[in-house]
């Protein structure tokens, strides 16, 4: 990671990790901590599915997973991971079978507990088929589906069950000489997941992916996974992650990196500064702002946009922002760009203006990024 020595107090130390490979996403290590969603849709219904992959994918996810839970999905699957632009990963429970047909179908990565699975024979069967066909796999553990033993050694879900859990489905792996693996153990509490994952992390050094289980709504899930999520990350604990939503995936992978842009760690289209307005503003903050959201969704390249209701905060924030807009009075508002005062803009034609400067300054952007490399 880059230090920041003029701000130390933004620096994040990343917990080091071992890389692997999601399909050609790297996890671990220092590549960029990857955003996850999951599809909804029945796998068998394949157009439906690659739709919803396709989406997530537009909205930035790296990495989607697929649920498996029967033949007719994997057949699905091969065929959906041949349409979809980002590496897919196959969620089996249980059956040893769905697994080895997963990775035939050309999934990028396996979330399978090797010790729920059955004999070591269908174990190392699984573990072959992984090998074979370039698989990773995600030992996922999950306080609500603990081992029997486990519970009745620590009588409830714990963070030390969810760890020896880990480890022993690590154990199982290494055994089989299989290296290729990242772990989660999620919870729906979030002490209970925060302290899990601290454990596991330092137990061992395999990737780790982030996750509060059964978060909730928008809403309530948003906040719970942030709080979550925000904290160990904060620590430097987490290498993919994945909000669990009540929810459109797009919107996991939007809060994902709104969570991970908060941070510093990821960043990904334009960040809005906005004020919150009040009878200072000189224009309808809160609208512009929510047709501004829509309108720069398709914009990649991170930048920064501040929409300031007024001259109270509006040319502070526009100082440290790529495009600026502060109301004034009047029927008008100042424009900025790079931090200095441009040119007065009427606010009936304010919102194609920005999206027009965005726009522009989205392409200056990206030329530098192209001349640079
Ligand atoms: S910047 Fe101005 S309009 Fe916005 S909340 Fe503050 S005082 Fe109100």
């Amino acid at each position: 990671m880059s230090l920041n020595h003029v701000r130390p107090w933004r620096n994040i130390y990343r917990r080091k990790s071992r890389q692997i490979m999601v399909g050609d996403v790297a996890v671990g290590g220092d590549a960029p901590i990857a955003v996850q969603t999951m599809t909804n849709t029945l796998t068998t219904d394949v157009a439906a599915t690659v739709a919803q992959v396709q989406a997530a994918a537009e909205a930035g996810a790296d990495i989607v997973r697929v649920s498996v839970p029967d033949e007719a999905s994997s057949k699905a699957l091969k065929e959906i991971v041949r349409e979809c632009p980002v590496p897919i990963v196959a969620d089996i429970h249980f059956h040893y079978r769905r697994g080895i047909e997963a990775a035939e179908a050309g999934a990028a990565c396996l979330r399978i507990n090797p010790g729920n699975i059955g004999d070591e024979k269908r174990v190392k069967e699984v573990i072959s088929a992984a090998r074979d066909h370039n698989c990773s796999i995600r030992i996922g553990v999950n306080a609500g589906s603990l081992e029997k033993h486990l519970l009745e050694k620590y009588g409830e879900p714990c963070p030390e069950a969810m760890v020896e859990s880990g480890l022993e489905h690590i154990r199982i792996l290494q055994d089989n000489d299989f290296h290729e693996f990242k772990i989660s153990v999620k919870a729906s509490d979030v002490f209970l997941s925060a302290a899990a994952y601290q454990g596991i992390a330092e137990a061992t050094d395999a990737p780790i992916h982030l996750g509060i289980t059964e978060a909730g709504g928008l809403v309530s899930g948003t906040i719970k996974s942030s709080i979550g999520l925000g904290n160990l990350l904060w620590m430097g604990i987490g290498d993919t992650i994945r909000v669990s939503l009540s929810a459109d995936p797009v919107e996991e992978v939007k809060v994902g990196y709104e969570i991970l842009k908060s941070l510093g760690l990821r960043h990904r289209g334009v960040n809005i500064i906005s004020c919150p307005s009040c009878a200072r503003q000189g224009f309808d903050v809160i609208k512009t702002v929510e047709e501004l959201e829509q309108r720069l969704e398709h914009i990649k390249t991170p930048m920064s946009l501040s929409i300031i209701g007024c001259v109270v905060n509006g040319p502070g924030e526009a100082l440290m922002t790529d495009v600026g807009f502060t109301g004034g009075g009047a029927g008008s508002g100042m424009v900025y760009l790079a931090g200095k005062a441009s040119h007065k803009m009427s606010n009936d034609q304010m919102i194609d203006h920005i999206v027009e400067e965005v726009e522009k300054k989205a392409a200056e952007l990206d030329a530098a990024a192209e001349a640079a490399e």
